[in-house]
């Protein structure tokens, strides 16, 4: 990726290694002006697309901010250059974190196991999210799972109030490599055969996308799902117009560390830089195959949550069922823990919610000593934050009947939907 770096800058908010500027900052009146000698766009598309190219130290587990550092730079110059900035809070209900818990089941054993963890979470009052590999060709990964046997726990999931989501029919090493197909594969002539490691046959991207939805659907009655997580995240370029085109709406398919950001963010067509598509990434922040075993890293774990929750950031837990053990207790653990300062749910409602949030506009203009804040949410969304200008509260709202609540430097809106207007006074002036 090229770069310019400025010489001659007295003041910079950034410098890259041999001294130069990154980002030049230069006082103009009451405001500042920067220069950036980085591509943002090129940037922060570069870890989207997980194309990283040896950016990023780590694979998984880490923290790797590279590309929401520069994101809350922006945002920070926005507020400081102006007093009557409004932003939106990144997790629902305005928590700290988004703390998704969600599993794997792409083993024998693992379905049964599943429903453990999804009593435990029931009980907890979490609801995670299911990726379900809809096994009915034995090959070399293993023996089908996915038959009348394996049906009792997937409803039982459902019960509980878990999301269900696809992990693919083959879980196959080299479904990055997979040719798009032809969106006609179908159940039961779609018989995709792992022969091993690097061969996979009669397999198509399209196939594992629609065969499996379709397999999860027929069997849940009245369910969608929207949701997809390839096995090994191993994701191909074609992925996100693929998942679009066969009525997916949210991924969970790469590593956090590898997008270089904690944050969601949404898939362009070919991991290109032309076309955006319809698809949200939700990438994975903490997996299980890593050593030590997860059972013995939850204070490195909580540790990245902290810092996470210093920024509102998005933590995904991947956890497989194929054993409960440690890894329960992990899950047990992490979410005691954080009950009262995460936000817990499923890919589904967290999506839901960043896609409306990812449509809502914000207009805010100082009038005298008030703040007029106007909004407006094309798709209903509930529990969304507002980052006030220190010092100001919520003194009136229209419509009337608009519920909110109020911290510090923060309102969280009951439901938006459409346009809703507030007007902000400085504590103790207004109600
Ligand atoms: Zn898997």
């Amino acid at each position: 990726m090229g770069s310019f770096g400025y010489v001659g800058a007295k003041e910079a908010a950034a410098r890259f290694d041999d001294g130069t500027a990154a980002i030049t900052s230069r006082r103009v009146g009451a405001g500042h002006a920067y220069a950036f000698g980085v591509d943002l766009g090129f940037f922060l598309l570069t870890g989207y697309n997980n194309r990283e190219q040896g950016v990023a130290r780590s694979y998984a587990n880490e923290y790797e901010p590279a590309l929401d550092v520069l994101l809350r730079l922006l945002r920070d110059m926005y507020r400081e250059g102006e007093p009557a900035a409004v932003t939106l809070g990144s997790v629902p209900q305005g928590k700290e974190i988004s703390l998704l818990m969600t599993h794997d089941v792409d083993y024998g054993k693992s379905l049964a196991n599943a429903v453990q963890y999804a009593e435990y979470e029931a009980s907890a009052g979490v609801r995670a999210s299911y990726f379900i590999q809809t096994k009915y060709v034995r090959d070399w990964n293993d023996d089908v799972f996915f038959n009348e046997a394996g049906l009792v726990p997937l409803s039982r999931l459902r019960q509980l109030g878990m999301e269900i989501a696809s992990h693919s029919v083959a879980h196959s090493l080299v479904f990055n490599r997979m040719p798009l197909g032809n969106g006609e594969e179908r159940y039961p002539e779609y018989l995709p055969f792992v022969r091993d490691k690097e061969r996979t046959d009669n397999a198509t991207v399209l196939g594992e996308l629609r065969v499996s939805r379709f397999l999860l659907e027929h069997f849940l009655a009245d369910y969608r799902v929207v949701s997809f997580r390839p096995g090994h995240l191993r994701e191909p370029y074609t992925l996100p117009q693929a998942l679009e085109a066969t009525g997916y709406r949210f991924s969970s398919s790469a590593s956090a560390n590898n997008s270089l950001t904690h944050l969601p963010f949404r898939l362009t067509y070919g991991r290109e830089t032309t076309a955006q598509s319809a698809i949200y990434e939700f990438p994975v922040t903490i997996e299980d195959e890593a050593q030590p075993p997860l059972g013995e890293r939850l204070t490195q774990t909580l540790q990245l949550a902290d810092r996470l929750a210093r920024y509102g950031g998005l933590m995904v837990v991947l956890i497989h069922t194929e054993v409960t053990g440690h890894k329960l207790e992990f899950e047990r653990q992490l979410i005691e823990s954080r009950r009262q300062r995460a936000w817990f749910g499923t890919l589904r409602e967290f999506g839901e919610f960043w896609a409306a949030r990812d449509r809502v506009t914000v207009d805010s203009e100082q009038r005298g000593a008030q703040i007029r804040v106007a909004l407006v949410a094309p798709e209903r969304i509930a529990g969304l934050a507002l980052n006030l200008p220190a010092g100001y509260r919520v003194a009136s709202a229209e419509p009337r009947e608009l519920a909110y609540t109020q911290t510090a430097d923060q309102v969280v809106i009951g439901t938006l939907s459409g346009k809703a207007s507030l007007i902000l006074g400085v504590s103790g002036s207004g109600r």
